[in-house]
């Protein structure tokens, strides 16, 4: 069997340039007679590796000198624990708002340790838009949010500016869209979508919220430890970051994060706009909210939509279930889904309404 139109939220489809460069350089990473895999993170060959992948993903969002990249492993989920343990001390609070299951999750984390203030939430509402209007607690340290809702399908289209420092999850719309880095005191994302595969968590943190006083906290979950060891404190996810400085440099190659939102706004688009048409799907988000990454929909039956799931897996388009909170289908369009494989999604839909 071929390569097929992965639909899946993540670990999702890589670009096969990079598979196949990856491929070429298992057995021997560039005359160095091993894999990558298998060379110590502190050998040159493996310095330059990590170097690049920082150098590629500064070039490819802007990052600005004032801020820190940091690879670090234990995904998205432990960043909804560092960010409070590094950034509130006892006595502190911070604000979140609860877009979706994975916000909720984030908030939850946090919750253990610290007192925060849920500013809003859309939960009430099945998740299905993104709160504007909110009022955020005083003094409070930060507010963070969900850029984008995985399970759900919304998104922000606008950074919401309360004059604290914005804390965002973007695991799974980062790259996929212009980005004002300077909005925000720190952004992190699980590689899986968007940036390679599982393993490799970029943190992206502005200097100033990197503490130094904090003893209390075991060394390994301090920011700081892996800002001063570069990412090096200890074993780094190697061939994570080497597939991640890959697909960075191959969004690079294909026109950087700005070709990137155009053919992601394209992609979604085509499906939004059969949905709205559509009488067996239908997609409930609010409209300004929808997710360019992340498309859900749903018909009136569950069967129908299982159907529908195994129909399209018989031909060669898989992953398309939703999140088992919510059923019904997801399509995850993230960079690397090439434009055909959601015209091939939409003929199907099509004819599927036809034939049901
Ligand atoms: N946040 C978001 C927005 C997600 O989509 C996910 C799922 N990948 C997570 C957090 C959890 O990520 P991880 O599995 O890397 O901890």
């Amino acid at each position: 069997m071929g390569r097929i139109f992965n639909f899946s939220a993540g670990p999702s489809m890589l670009p096969e340039k990079v598979l196949k460069k990856a491929a070429e350089e298992m057995m021997d990473y560039m005359g160095t007679g091993m894999s990558v895999m298998e060379m110590s993170h502190r050998s040159k060959a493996y310095e330059s590796i990590i170097q690049n992948a920082e150098t590629s993903l500064r070039k490819a969002m802007g990052i600005p000198d004032d801020y820190k990249v940091l690879f670090l492993q234990g995904g998205a989920s432990q960043q909804f624990a560092m960010v409070p343990m590094n950034l509130l001390l006892p006595d502190e609070t911070a604000d979140y708002l609860n877009t979706g299951s994975f916000a909720k999750n984030a908030i939850k984390e946090a919750a253990i340790i610290r007192k925060i203030n849920v500013a809003a939430s859309s939960e009430a509402d099945g998740y299905t838009y993104i709160p504007k209007n909110f009022d955020i607690s005083k003094d409070s340290k930060y507010l963070h949010i969900t850029t984008n809702n995985t399970i759900e399908g919304t998104k922000f289209e606008k950074i919401p500016d309360k004059g604290i420092p914005v804390v965002a999850d973007m695991s799974s719309n980062i790259l996929s869209e212009k980005t004002d880095v300077t909005n925000f005191g720190l952004i992190y994302a699980g590689a899986q979508k968007n940036l390679g595969p599982a393993g490799v968590t970029v943190v992206i943190i502005k200097n100033n919220l990197v503490r130094d006083d904090l003893n209390d906290l075991p060394k390994i979950f301090r920011y700081k430890t892996h800002v001063d060891g570069d990412s090096m404190f200890n074993t780094p996810p190697a061939y994570s970051i080497y597939i991640l400085g890959m697909v960075l440099d191959w969004l690079l190659d294909n026109g950087g994060v700005e070709a990137m939102e155009k053919q992601n706004k394209t992609k979604a688009a085509m499906l939004y706009d059969f949905l709205d048409e559509s009488q067996m799907f239908i997609n409930k988000v609010n409209k300004e909210d929808r997710s360019i990454m992340n498309v859900v929909f749903k018909t009136n039956s569950e069967e129908l939509d299982s159907k529908f799931v195994k129909a399209a897996e018989a031909i060669g388009m898989t992953a398309l279930k939703g999140h088992r909170s919510v059923g019904g289908m997801r399509a995850s369009i993230y960079n690397a889904m090439p434009q055909e494989g959601v015209e091939k999604l939409l003929a199907f839909m099509k004819e599927f309404e036809k034939n049901n």
